[in-house]
């Protein structure tokens, strides 16, 4: 039994941190969707039901681990991990609220007008 389809083993394409799609000899353990930036389980019954509808399959990217999908800026899937997605959700939440800058104090009417 032989088989001739082109090299053997590279037949995967995964994409890694950098978000650039590699060959590899192993299937992506991770799918996510490319343009909104989600990573979730291969079986998510959301992304099943994307491809189902057939608007999902163009965007899919698959990694090979879930810290390649983190590192790549892929935020967890509140379908199918609700538990990382809270978790994600609630840094997001306190990160962006340190972001913003917290408005100063009322401004005082300057006393000093008259002079
Ligand atoms: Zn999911």
């Amino acid at each position: 039994m032989t088989t001739t389809a082109g090299e053997p083993g590279m037949r995967y394409v995964v994409v890694g941190a950098d978000r650039k799609p590699y060959a590899s000899a192993t299937p992506g353990a991770w799918g996510g969707h490319r343009t909104s930036r989600i990573y979730g389980r291969l079986d998510c019954p959301a992304a099943l039901r994307a491809i189902a509808r057939g608007g999902y399959v163009r965007h899919r990217v698959f990694f090979a681990d879930e810290a390649t999908a983190i590192d790549a800026g892929f935020r967890p899937c509140g379908t199918c991990l609700p538990e990382k997605y809270a978790a994600w959700k609630a840094a997001h939440i306190a990160a962006r609220k340190s972001a913003i800058p917290l408005p100063t104090a009322v401004p005082r009417p300057i006393a000093s007008r008259g002079m």
